[in-house]
């Protein structure tokens, strides 16, 4: 019977990744990209996959990466790609990971391309940031995630932008404890602001990661009034998330970047996903009792109606 109830619950998970996750191959993630690329959005490729077990998981995990780059720069898709240091083996020995992530960004520099470092749970904080600092000195190809919900991130900033490292500012998707990190999304907010214009102002090549339209809008606001291009600063999002939202804002000329996940590890990115908001219980129980074809299994071009639309 339990191990019934674990299929059940691993099925619904599955129905519900589907709106998030470009598919299980590669080729699923390119083709995603590119459907993007044709609306006038870049898009940044992630591998699934973390906290591998084994220095042989994480060796066919850079592997994956350089046949992802090398494809990219073949087919002529306009996309960089994430990834995250405990997919590189960093809970293993951080050389393992520092040597693997070095790889990797070393392949994307020979190709012309670019790579952004996920920020995980607050055990590898510190330790992201130190092996970034120490690659983007060799590759300044290489840029990092960092999360408004923890204390430490204002600081985190004006030392990235002191090192000319491009920033893709987020709110945080991991749960952390009240004396490291704001327990109101109120203040998460509010610090993703300050954050943001922080960035805005003196970043190079920010990204501000975020659905939030009043966060969004109020970046715009704040870059238009300080005469700031719009071309020097990325709008990026996840995909399946927004998608009117992200088309508007490409066609208003703001450069848009969607993070493209693929590939049979998608259980830990679903859960977060699902976790971050409420409503989304109810689409899985909607796509399993409604026969009608589900938004996400439309393909996205269907999926720009009116402005007006509500849009989860
Ligand atoms: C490009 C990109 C890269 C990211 N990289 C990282 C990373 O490296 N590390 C990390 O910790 N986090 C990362 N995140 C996730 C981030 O931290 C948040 O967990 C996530 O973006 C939700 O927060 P929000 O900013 O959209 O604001 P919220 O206030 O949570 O959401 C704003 C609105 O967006 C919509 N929305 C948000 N989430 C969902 C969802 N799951 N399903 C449907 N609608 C939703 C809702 O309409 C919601 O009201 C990334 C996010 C983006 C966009």
């Amino acid at each position: 019977m339990q191990a019934f109830v674990q299929r059940f619950q691993k099925g619904l998970l599955a129905l519900f990744a589907k709106r998030y996750i470009a598919g299980t191959e590669r080729s699923d993630a390119l083709r995603t990209a590119r459907s993007l690329n044709d609306i006038g959005i870049s898009a940044t490729i992630d591998h699934l996959g973390e906290n591998v077990k084994s220095q042989d998981e994480a060796e066919s995990a850079v592997k994956e990466y350089i046949n992802l780059l090398e494809d990219i720069k073949n087919s002529r898709i306009d996309a960089a790609v994430s990834l995250k240091l405990t997919h590189m083996g960093i809970g293993l020995s951080e050389q393992l990971a520092e040597k693997n992530a070095g790889v990797i960004t070393k392949r994307a520099l020979d190709l012309d391309n670019s790579v952004c470092f996920d920020m995980e749970g607050s055990a590898y904080t510190q330790k992201i940031i130190d092996i970034f600092l120490r690659l983007h000195k060799a590759y300044p190809n290489c840029g990092i995630a960092i999360q408004s919900c923890l204390y430490r991130s204002a600081e985190d900033v004006r030392l990235l932008i002191n090192e000319k490292a491009s920033v893709r500012l987020v709110k945080g998707a991991y749960k952390e404890p009240p004396d490291i990190a704001f327990a109101n999304k109120i203040d998460v907010d509010k610090n993703f602001g300050i954050v943001m214009n922080e960035l805005l102002l003196k970043g190079h090549k920010p990204a501000i990661a975020t659905h939030d339209e009043r966060l969004i809008n109020e970046a715009l606001k704040f870059a238009g009034e300080n005469s700031i291009p719009k071309d020097s600063f990325e709008l990026q999002m996840l995909l399946g998330i927004k998608r009117t939202m992200q088309k508007m804002l490409a066609e208003g000329g703001y450069k848009v970047r969607v993070y493209v996940p693929y590939g049979t590890e998608w259980l830990p990115y679903a859960l977060r996903r699902l976790r971050e908001r409420k409503e989304n219980i109810l689409f899985v129980v909607r796509d399993i009792f409604d026969p009608r074809p589900s938004l996400s299994r439309q393909p996205l071009l269907r999926l720009l109606p009116s402005p007006s639309r509500h849009e989860p």
